[in-house]
């Protein structure tokens, strides 16, 4: 059974669908898109062979919608389902209703998808066979009272959180015993209307520790190599937004034993296809297990700048059933690479998303630069999805050159019409201690904290830039002598394109 597809169903949108519609176009395989009604006109429609309509905009009703989902496969004749990230891609029932349905699922089998989907239960098992976990609860609860014995009896700080989570929802960090109370009941409020469930459980925090992670690839025969690390400790409100490998903190004794009990992990569990195992590293450099990310990762492209290995690829072999071609002898880390990513929201309204229609993009790229992106001068964004637009990735033998390289691709790339957050990326990236190497997820409300965007002169770059290319070089070198009282400004030549209008 291990040749390949021939037709594939891509059961996700923006620039996750086009990465996937390009590995299938790079082995032949036809593909087929799905889309919502306000994703009639989507990019990533234009990347596939065919397009099938599948609900309202609302993800319930269509990229949620796994009777829908089905039947469009069934329709085009798919015989594979690749869910992406987000969306469907951690859901068992998904997974097993494909199986039952004669499709495979381009992701891990079933029963691993159950056992590593809750991040309590995982936490629990991968604990028995002496996988060092953060200290916590050993089960969920509904009970206040468990709850506050607990935190007596460990002290604070402590972090609470949902089985369900994801994306950093749910969490809440409880400092002192005056404020366990409120904070519990807060928290058990907001995970049943989030998740339908009140049940919480409680750990220790750990101050400012590193967030970072090992890719693992999986067949289905029980063999398994790993990729190396992801560092992923720039996030904002516990959600990555710069990722990087190598982590500048591993040295090769760690890098091997967090990748060891990485596979230790994957055998545990039965895992197949490509995952991530997550870790959190204290300022001892003792790691912990946090969970596992059952599917390909928003930040998988710096692990293949690194490694060479196409994870796509990798992925869709190994669910048509072919036995793993790598070793571990043979996977090196090469280079360093560091991934942004681009989001539609306003760094100086409090990350407000942002939507409207994106009035001019000019993507950067030169010698080390890769953007998967899932938008075009044109694209409309709405308020129903995650606002990521694109991933903009450097690649270059050594940390300080790739900064030099994203840092320069971030300045070229203006974007019209919405707002985004390229500025406070680039702010980060060219601050001296992330230069450093000086991370861990403390870094963004240490050092981010009273961040303004330089607004002025930065706009009337980009809009030189953009009116340089529509209304000619002459007009944007006279926008240039800003100032003059004979020569336009900027908004005057540009009329309605204000950089990021507020609409
Ligand atoms: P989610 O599933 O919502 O993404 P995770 O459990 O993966 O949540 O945690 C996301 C981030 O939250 C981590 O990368 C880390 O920054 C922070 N975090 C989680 N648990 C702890 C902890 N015990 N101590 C300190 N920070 C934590």
């Amino acid at each position: 059974m291990s040749s390949m597809f021939n037709k594939i169903l891509i059961a996700n949108r923006g620039e996750i669908a086009i990465r996937i519609m390009r590995a299938c176009r790079e082995l032949g395989i036809e593909t087929v898109a799905v889309y919502s009604s306000i994703d009639k006109n989507a990019l990533h429609l234009r990347f596939a062979d065919e397009a099938v309509y599948i609900g309202e905009s609302e993800p319930q009703k269509s990229y949620l919608n796994i009777d829908n989902i089905i039947a469009a496969a069934h329709q085009t004749g798919a015989q594979a389902i690749h869910p992406g990230y987000g969306f469907l891609s951690e859901n068992s029932l998904f997974a097993e209703r494909c199986l039952q349905e004669n499709i495979a699922f381009i992701g891990p089998n079933p029963e691993a998808l159950r056992l590593v989907g809750d991040k309590i239960v995982s936490r629990e098992i991968v604990a028995q066979y002496n996988i060092p976990v953060i200290p916590g609860m050993e089960n969920k609860t509904t009970s206040i009272d468990e709850c506050i014995a607990f935190a007596e009896k460990y002290g604070y700080p402590l972090i609470l959180k949902t089985s369900a989570g994801g994306g950093g929802k749910g969490m809440r960090i409880i400092r002192s015993k005056a404020e366990a109370k409120s904070a519990i009941e807060a928290g058990m409020r907001e995970a049943q209307t989030t998740f339908g469930d009140p049940s919480v459980y409680l750990e220790k925090y750990l101050e400012q520790p590193r967030h970072v992670e090992i890719q693992i690839l999986a067949d289905n025969s029980g063999n398994a190599v790993h990729l190396y690390e992801r560092e992923c400790s720039i996030q904002r409100r516990h959600q990555k937004i710069i990722e990087e490998s190598p982590s500048v903190i591993l040295d090769s004794d760690l890098r091997r034993r967090m990748g060891e009990t990485a596979l230790k992990v994957a055998a545990i569990s039965g895992y197949s296809n490509a995952g991530t195992v997550e870790f959190l590293v204290d300022s001892d450099n003792n790691f912990y297990f946090l969970e596992v990310n059952a599917r390909l990762q928003v930040e998988h492209p710096v692990t293949e700048l690194v490694t060479g290995i196409d994870l796509v690829h990798a992925q869709l072999r190994i669910a048509a059933g072919e036995k793993l071609w790598l070793n571990q002898e043979n996977i090196r880390q090469n280079g360093h690479a560091i991934e942004c990513r681009i989001y539609a929201e306003d760094p100086a309204r409090n990350f407000l998303p942002s939507a409207g229609k994106i009035l001019f993009m000019q993507e950067p790229g030169g010698p080390g630069i890769r953007h998967d992106c899932g938008v075009i001068t044109g694209s409309e964004i709405s308020v129903y999805y995650d606002p990521i637009l694109s991933k903009l990735i450097s690649w270059a033998p050594d940390r300080e050159t790739c900064c030099k390289r994203i840092a320069t691709a971030l300045n070229d790339f203006p974007i019209l019409g919405i707002r985004t957050n390229i500025e406070y990326l680039r702010d980060i990236i060219t601050h001296p201690e992330f230069s450093k190497g000086n991370i861990n997820t403390g870094f963004i409300d240490r050092y981010m904290a009273d961040w303004q965007p330089k607004s002025e002169s930065a706009v009337i770059d980009r809009a030189v830039i953009a009116a340089g290319l529509y209304g000619g070089l002459n007009d944007a070198r006279k926008m240039n002598t800003a100032g003059s009282p004979e020569i336009p400004s900027p908004w005057e030549m540009l009329g309605d394109w204000r950089i990021g209008s507020r609409k």
